[in-house]
């Protein structure tokens, strides 16, 4: 069933990058499997996926424990700083970065497993209250005030919509995160090009992608029946 789950995901990518005009191997899939058992994680190692998003770093302990560096860990929930000491000790991708303290947090602790961090800075750009995630207006400041540390690599923005029955609604956020990071590259704050957008799940992958996602995190298209 998740084999088949993934190989309709797998194709729906794939006609979604075809319609922009874009390599479907551009577009990576991380499955999310908060809800998922390592029996379960074990299917999706096997049917040629290796990129696993956790949201909490006690879960991602317990299966990393069980699957080591067969996957390929993303943290993609809210990271308290007192737990970024165990979250850079597994995650090759962190995605929820979200205020520059944090970001001196991680800095600090890779550092001394001497490490160079992966990270992505999250970005309300719905401005719901309830969702974590820098302004966009702040995200320039945020960026300039990180950019010296050297134990972090900011390799691109994430982002979670609301849940809406209809995807188009959400086409605006996916939009403003693209142009967000754009304008990030255009006025060179970092030294390199900030690549990745992660942005995308379940329900509205498709138009996240054709709004220029290339890392989707899906959950329940993996593991539901
Ligand atoms: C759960 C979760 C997902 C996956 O959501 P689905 O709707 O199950 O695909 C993606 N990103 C984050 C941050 C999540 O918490």
């Amino acid at each position: 069933m998740i084999a088949e789950n993934i190989r309709s995901i797998a194709e729906k990518i794939a006609r979604s990058c075809e319609k922009i005009g874009k390599p479907s191997g551009t577009v990576q899939l991380i499955c999310v499997t908060k809800t998922a058992s390592i029996p379960q994680i074990e299917e999706v190692l096997s049917a040629g996926y290796s990129a696993i998003g956790e949201n909490r770093i006690q879960d991602a302990l317990i299966k990393y424990d069980a699957l080591g560096d067969r996957a390929t860990w993303h943290l993609i929930g809210h990271l308290q700083t007192n737990k970024v000491k165990d979250a850079v000790k597994i995650f090759s991708l962190i995605h929820s970065v979200d205020s520059i303290r944090l970001a001196r947090e991680i800095d600090k602790e890779s550092k001394k497993i001497g490490k160079r961090q992966d990270i992505l800075i999250q970005v309300n750009v719905s401005g719901e209250e309830t969702k974590f995630g820098i302004t966009p207006s702040s995200a320039f400041e945020c960026i300039d005030a990180i950019r010296s540390l050297t134990s972090i690599n900011v390799v691109g923005l994430m982002t979670i919509v609301p849940e809406v029955a209809d995807a188009e609604t959400v086409r605006p956020f996916f939009k403003a995160l693209r142009e967000l990071r754009d304008a990030i590259n255009t006025k060179q704050i970092l030294p390199h090009e900030l690549r990745i957008l992660s942005m995308g799940m379940t329900n509205d992958f498709e138009v996240a992608i054709e709004e220029g996602s290339n890392m989707v995190r899906i959950g329940r298209a993996v593991f539901q029946p």
